[in-house]
């Protein structure tokens, strides 16, 4: 079937270019031909003479396959993709938790699945009500006074908080040009803040990992529109000063907006509206366990304070006596409210709210306690059983991710990304690697309360022995890592710069 050359860069020692059962996929454009194709047409139609000039000139360059090519081409990519269905994924900062199979038996029911956005609302209410009562929990686990359900990602979460603080700012006749962001924030902090026009001071980080408040208060003035925290932050660290820090924010006349992305490490823990918090986004592909990566949609709901809600974009859902009604307009949301604009033309990604929903409901008030601690926990684990075998750039306990650096690879001629290619011929997902910067060759594993203490233990044997066989100065076995996938080492760089993203024919 595959009769295109196979590239070198393959390289895996059969006479096919395939590897056991994995086989070489080339590109569905290289597989197909302008004659192939999965069904018999009917012969034409009479074309009247008219409509000759809208007759295609020539092949517009699709490829033509039969149907059993094109199922295989797609399984097998899929089978190239690893998941977290398929084994360990501790991605630091990216929260790569189980997604349970509720979530999306709840998302599959005819009657929310098959919803169009402009539909009447009367027809729509049990959906306006999936909306509002996700609204409600999140505004309950956090004691925050509003929420933006639209929002459809963090970052984007973040754009909506960052335009309510210029909102406000502006309606007092303040606009003002800086925010401050943490060294230890995630990049994402500074790209949103810039993106909305302020420039962005990076705050140094003191020797445990945390905001250098000195370095803040040296900051903070009358120019500094807003703070952005992430808390825990990106080394896996509770920000203790937080409190501090949300008073000497709001004292310069300036507003807090706390990164929860890492929500799930203190969630039915920390009550975020008591750390002073104005604006916080939450990840409902990372804390609630909806499905992410690879493009996929998420969702970031926008928590706000008192000072913030009435700022919240269009539309949202309103509860009445009569039912949920939605508001459209500035007119409609009322003279206490001052929407700044729209973060999207509908109402965010309804399909990750139920499956959030669905799973807060699971799980309840305690259960999402649990959660969070049970993340701590396999966090530490990792943290405590491998503290000595890698280098852990800290003292005392994590959140619920665990940061080394690379200082157990010192004079081996390893380096982190050696190291992690390596584990991938393990089976293993890396780590985050060289993140956060704070640290000199990050390691940053995020094990989630969703894997066991067997798989763990798996991971920390295969680390150790990797670590040994670095220590032993096998530097060759890591430089040509990995050995085992479809392909070897891409020039990420290139990839980065001059991305190929069209087949031309
Ligand atoms: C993931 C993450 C973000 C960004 O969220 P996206 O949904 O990827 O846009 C922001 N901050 C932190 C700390 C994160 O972990």
């Amino acid at each position: 079937m595959n009769d295109k050359p196979i590239p070198a860069s393959a390289a895996p020692g059969t006479v096919t270019g395939n590897r056991g059962l994995t086989v070489e996929e080339p590109l569905i454009f290289e597989q197909g031909s302008a004659e192939g194709s999965g069904v018999d047409l009917p012969e034409p139609f009479d074309v009247p003479d008219r409509l000759g000039s809208f007759a295609r000139k020539g092949p517009i360059g699709l490829p033509g396959l039969s149907e059993p090519q094109v199922v295989r081409h797609y399984t097998r990519l899929s089978q190239k993709n690893y998941s977290i269905d398929a084994g360990f994924y501790p991605l630091g900062s990216c929260t790569m938790k189980y997604n349970p199979r509720l979530n999306e038996k709840v998302a599959r029911t005819p009657g929310l699945a098959d919803l169009h956005p402009l539909q009447p609302v009367s027809t729509v209410q049990g959906a306006l009500g999936v909306i509002n009562t996700l609204a409600g929990w999140l505004m309950e686990l956090t004691g925050m006074a509003g929420v933006a359900m639209s929002p459809a990602a963090g970052a984007h979460g973040e754009l909506c908080g960052v335009m309510s603080i210029r909102a406000a700012q502006e309606a007092k006749g303040d606009a003002r040009k800086i925010i401050l962001v943490p060294e230890s924030a995630h990049g994402t902090n500074p790209a949103t803040a810039a993106l909305c026009g302020y420039s962005v001071v990076a705050i140094p980080a003191g020797p445990d990992g945390r905001v250098d408040i000195e370095a803040l208060k040296a900051k903070l003035g009358p120019e500094v529109a807003g703070v952005m925290l992430t808390n825990p932050n990106t080394c896996g660290l509770f920000e203790r000063d937080v409190r501090e820090i949300a008073d000497l924010v709001h004292a310069a006349g300036a507003y807090f907006y706390m990164d929860g992305a890492n929500f799930n490490a203190i969630i039915g823990r920390v009550k975020i509206a008591d750390l002073g918090v104005d604006a916080m986004h939450i990840n409902l592909h990372k804390t609630f366990s909806t499905p992410h990566g690879g493009g996929g949609p998420g969702a970031g709901p926008t928590v706000l304070s008192e000072a913030l809600a009435k700022f919240a974009p269009l539309p949202f859902v309103r509860k009445t006596e009569a039912g949920f009604t939605l508001v459209e307009t500035p007119a409609e949301a009322g003279p206490d409210a001052a929407p700044f604009g729209r973060m999207k033309g509908f109402h965010g990604q309804f399909g990750v709210m139920i499956r959030a929903l669905a799973y807060a409901m699971a799980l309840g008030k305690d259960g999402l306690r649990q959660a969070s601690g049970d993340a701590v926990l396999n966090a530490n684990y990792l943290l405590a059983r491998l503290k000595d075998t890698l280098t852990a750039p800290f003292e005392g306990p994590c959140m619920h991710e665990a940061l080394f650096d690379d200082g157990f690879l010192k004079d081996t001629g390893v380096t982190t990304l050696d190291f992690a290619k390596a584990l991938i011929d393990e089976g293993f997902h890396p780590m985050t690697m060289y993140f956060p910067l704070v640290v000199h060759g990050a390691l940053l594993m995020e094990p989630t309360e969703t894997e066991s203490k067997q798989t763990l233990d798996v991971f920390i044997d295969a680390v150790t022995a990797l670590v040994a066989k670095a220590k032993a100065g096998d530097s060759d076995f890591f430089h040509a890592a990995p050995r085992l996938t479809p392909r070897r080492r891409l020039d990420e760089t290139l990839a980065a710069r001059k991305p190929v993203l069209r087949w031309t024919v």
